[in-house]
């Protein structure tokens, strides 16, 4: 099912969601930013390590079907307490959404605890989780030089803002939503956004644009390889840029965790190259591959979807995507 044999660490929540969109509603689902970064990255490369929390509630049939697509649950502590759960409502749009309720219960007093197999894992994924826990679990990593992506929110740009900043000075690359960019770099301006981001300590900063795709912003000093010729702006000497579109779908069932399967699956293509030092060409194809991913998990509920691809599925959408957005 995946190219390479390259570990990617992956730390998260795995959470149970119940999710109302204007035309349907879903209770009891499979959730958490984990649960889908680990899907998304498993078609790319394996083995995929989880670490997370889960309660006594937590059904046995979301650890099969982890089982199913070959991801490690070993890093997954069984606690007596109760799933952390999240209850979310979008909008007309589909774009923007509410938290209705949020039960933090297994993640309140959690520590991540990375098994010394998955510590050396080469690329690294903080998604979505309290940036103390992100920091913890970079103290436990042992690989010499991992590279680490990360994401993060808005309630932790709000309430952990110093934690933040630190995971910044730790992490090869940031990936957070437009309006979370807005919000904490004080600017209505995505593009300045991106630069004082990079200035924040990361290499990579991703914006991601829902229905509208991403942008790609490289610090040069630390590319690999001379970006293309006119990935600059003359007004941000040193970054280098890169738009990506999404794919464009007709149905959106309901987007919860399409953050979260874009960078799994950019995580698990970039681990497919069977590097760590990346260059702005393989970041270019990870983020269509997570654009690509991402839609998939769209188009149901949970990972209803995402969870049922095949390697040929995302190809093809892959060649699509190619197609729709290049010009002689
Ligand atoms: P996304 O749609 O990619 O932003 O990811 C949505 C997922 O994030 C849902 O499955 C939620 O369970 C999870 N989530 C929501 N709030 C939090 C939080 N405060 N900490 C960790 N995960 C969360």
């Amino acid at each position: 099912m995946s190219d390479t044999q390259t570990p990617v660490l992956i730390g998260g929540s795995i959470a149970i969601d119940h999710i109302k969109t204007p035309v349907a509603e879903g209770k009891n689902l499979l959730g958490g930013s984990a649960s889908f970064t680990g899907f998304a990255a498993s078609y790319f490369t394996s083995p995929v390590h989880l670490v997370g929390i889960i309660g006594k509630d937590f059904p046995q049939e979301h650890l099969d079907l982890f089982a199913s697509k070959g991801i490690a649950t070993d890093g997954l502590e069984r606690s007596e307490g109760d799933t952390f759960s999240w209850t979310g409502s979008y909008h007309e749009n589909m774009n923007t959404r509410d938290t209705l309720a949020v039960a933090i219960n297994v993640l309140e007093d959690w520590t991540p605890k990375v098994p010394a197999h998955a510590a050396a894992s080469p690329i690294v994924v903080l998604a979505n989780m309290h940036p103390l826990n992100q920091l913890q679990m970079i103290e436990q990593l042992t690989a010499e030089k991992p590279f680490i992506a990360a994401d993060t929110m808005d309630l932790w740009i709000t309430i952990a803002n110093d934690d933040l900043h630190k995971v910044l000075q730790k992490i090869d690359l940031l990936v957070i939503n437009e309006s979370e960019a807005r919000e904490f770099c004080e600017t209505s301006n995505l593009i300045i956004a991106g630069q004082r981001l990079l200035e924040k300590g990361p290499r990579h900063v991703i914006i991601k644009l829902g229905e509208f795709g991403a942008i790609l912003f490289s610090n040069e000093k630390h590319l690999t390889n001379p970006p293309l010729p006119g990935s600059h702006l003359p007004s941000l000497p040193g970054v280098a840029l890169f738009r990506c579109a999404a794919f464009p779908l007709t149905e959106v069932a309901d987007p919860t965790g399409a953050g979260d399967s874009f960078l799994g699956a950019l995580a698990g293509h970039l681990a497919s190259t069977g590097k760590t030092e990346f260059s702005f060409d393989d970041l270019r194809r990870a983020i269509a591959y997570g654009s690509v991913v991402a839609s998939f998990t769209c188009e149901a509920f949970s990972a209803n979807r995402l969870a049922h691809l095949t390697r040929a599925d995302i190809e093809s959408r892959l060649n699509l995507l190619k197609n729709l957005t290049h010009w002689p």
